[in-house]
């Protein structure tokens, strides 16, 4: 009876196949003033890498000052994208866009911040601040790298959890 259970335990414990989630926590919740940039976020993988959200909440939140937006990672539910309600009616549709398209880099293409630079220019809209102005003169270059690195992550994120990317506002205008 004994070794019967313990036969038991480790098959439930050791389940193929994912482990179904609780109902509610894997859903699609994107306010409406973002997604005419999620739209726009999914057109432009059309060609380069194509990619499908079925899991996403983006919504508006109080984020400290120097926060434009942030993305959260989890383990167990669907990603989650804050856009600072404070700056987001004071940026231009460009901003707001470039916003957008870094948060979803982060949670929905798993790429982590690149800070590099070449010449004057950063390399990647996953720059750690909002690089507007930059992204308006060189849109199609920017969108070409965006989709061309994937999971880039971490690769211990799995074994320490949730993780949160948290995005800079552009005090100097990068
Ligand atoms: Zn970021």
């Amino acid at each position: 009876m004994v070794k019967f259970l313990l036969i038991a335990f480790i098959f439930i414990g050791c389940g193929v196949g994912p482990k179904e989630p609780a109902s509610g926590i894997y859903v699609y919740d994107v306010k409406p003033a973002f997604q005419p940039y999620v739209d726009a976020f999914i057109n432009n993988s059309i060609g380069r890498g194509e990619v499908s959200i079925e899991h996403l909440t983006i919504e508006f939140g109080a984020l400290g000052l120097d926060r434009l937006g942030e993305c959260s990672i989890y383990v167990d539910r669907n990603p989650k994208i804050i856009i600072n309600a404070k700056y987001w009616y004071e940026i231009d549709d460009n901003d707001k866009e470039v916003l957008l398209f870094h948060e979803l880099g982060h949670c929905i293409l798993r790429r982590k911040h690149n800070s590099d630079f070449t010449g004057f220019y950063p390399d990647s809209i996953m720059y750690p601040h909002v690089i507007g102005k930059y992204y308006k003169n060189n849109e199609e270059a920017y969108i070409d790298e965006l989709y061309s690195v994937r999971n880039d992550w971490e690769e211990s994120f799995f074994l320490t959890g949730n993780k949160t990317f948290s995005c800079g506002v552009s005090h100097g205008n990068n």
